[in-house]
């Protein structure tokens, strides 16, 4: 794709979100659902694919593109992004980079157009964080593989057709060797979704418990066709992710930024503009200065993940510094408003919750600390060593 395709994508995409996402936000919120026009819509403009390989029908966006599309959609309910977000991220990602020859051409060309949903069930109980506690099995049984266990928190597992599923296939193996990826098709017997979860915010993009009870799948269903690869390949993947994550939280920042600029000059106390009161300034000027810093890192951590210079480290730092960053200007636009940023039917409101889960999913802070400081540390003693 050249530059002026993306930057005719980009900008309709932009279109879209202002004239068509923004004005339903409320009805998403309400309904807890996003309406089928805005899907459909989405198909056509071919973000279920956009992070997909061209050859498999996709539009095969380098890491700087993902970043400047998550800007834009990242600017209205994150339940729109969602629609698309499993396909194009780590279950698109995990078949695309590292699933055979078979199974991407099985896969992703309906991924890529919307026709087929695909989401990533690793999170279990007592394996959120940390893999390793993981207690889903896949047993071999002749030709084929006996899937047992509960995954939670599962996004668009109620919608999906297919399901990257982890599952330990050697019983003996410590910590996070022995773990397998497999594609489990929806309505395979014994595979079962729970309702989708009642949450803090993000209403309209679903996660749900997922049981699996003698789940059969053929020895094909392996991502990578052996075992072991599929999860290697996952947690590859994840920086990826974190990267978009991060982008989506400038887009949310940036949002938060337009709207409480715009209350406070619309607004008055004692007959003055809360925007001429230099404390409320402060809050702004905050605000912008730290969304204008998490869109020139997230700019950066692309083109150095492009160059295949650090596809690690940087979108840590991003998801990191971003995430925080947006519920840091969440918080200040609620004061803005003050009472009234509190009420339901508020935007900011509504960001002000949705921002928290961004700390929290793809790696929690905390996780994202210890990736950040390991690769600090194992650089400086390579540099000791050399
Ligand atoms: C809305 C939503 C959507 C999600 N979608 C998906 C999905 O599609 N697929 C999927 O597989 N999962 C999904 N998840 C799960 C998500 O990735 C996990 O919730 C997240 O990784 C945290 O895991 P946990 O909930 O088990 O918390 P825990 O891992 O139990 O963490 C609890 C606390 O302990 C801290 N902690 C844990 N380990 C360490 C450590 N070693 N050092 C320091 N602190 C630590 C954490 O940072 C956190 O503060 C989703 C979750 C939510 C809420």
């Amino acid at each position: 794709m050249d530059n002026a395709e993306f930057e005719a994508i980009a900008e309709a995409v932009r279109a879209f979100v202002d004239r068509e996402v923004i004005p339903r936000e409320e009805e998403i919120e309400e309904t807890d659902s996003v309406p089928d026009f805005l899907r459909e819509e989405a198909k056509k403009m071919g973000l279920f694919g956009y992070a997909l390989p061209e050859a498999y029908g996709g539009l095969g966006f380098t890491m700087l593109e993902e970043v400047r599309l998550a800007f834009e959609v990242g600017r209205t309910s994150p339940a729109f992004r969602s629609l698309f977000g499993t396909n194009n991220g780590i279950a698109g990602q995990t078949i695309a980079n590292y699933g055979t020859e078979e199974q991407k051409r099985r896969y992703l060309p309906e991924l890529a157009s919307g026709a087929a949903i695909g989401c990533f069930a690793l999170t279990e109980a007592e394996a959120g964080s940390d893999p390793s506690g993981m207690r889903t099995r896949a047993r071999r049984d002749g030709d084929d593989y006996l899937i047992n266990g509960t995954k939670r928190f599962i996004t668009n597992a109620e919608l999906a057709t297919v399901f990257v599923v982890f599952a330990r296939t050697d019983p003996d193996a410590q910590g996070t060797k022995g773990i397998s990826a497999f594609l489990v098709d929806a309505g395979t017997p014994g595979l079962t979704i729970g309702p989708h979860d009642k949450k803090m915010g993000q209403q309209g993009a679903w996660t749900s418990e997922l049981f699996l009870d003698d789940v059969r799948v053929p020895a094909t269903a392996l991502i990578g066709g052996e075992e072991e690869t599929g999860f290697r390949a996952a947690m590859k993947s994840l920086a990826k992710g974190r990267l978009t994550i991060g982008s989506l939280c400038v887009g949310m920042a940036e949002r938060i930024v337009e709207e409480m600029t715009a209350y406070a000059i619309d607004n008055r106390q004692g007959g003055t503009p809360i925007g001429d009161f230099q404390l409320v300034q402060a809050l702004l000027a905050e605000s912008e200065t730290e969304a204008r810093a998490g869109r020139a890192m997230a700019l950066e951590a692309a083109r150095a993940y492009d160059a295949g210079a650090d596809m690690r480290q940087g979108p840590a730092c991003t998801k990191l510094f971003c995430s925080q960053m947006v519920n840091k200007v969440a918080d200040r636009g609620v004061q803005v408003l003050g009472g009234m940023g509190y009420m339901r039917t508020v935007p900011i409101e509504r960001f002000y919750r949705d921002a928290r889960l961004y700390r929290i999913y793809e790696g929690t802070d905390e996780i994202q600390k210890l990736v950040i400081a390991r690769q600090m540390l194992a650089a400086q003693r390579a540099k000791v060593a050399a």
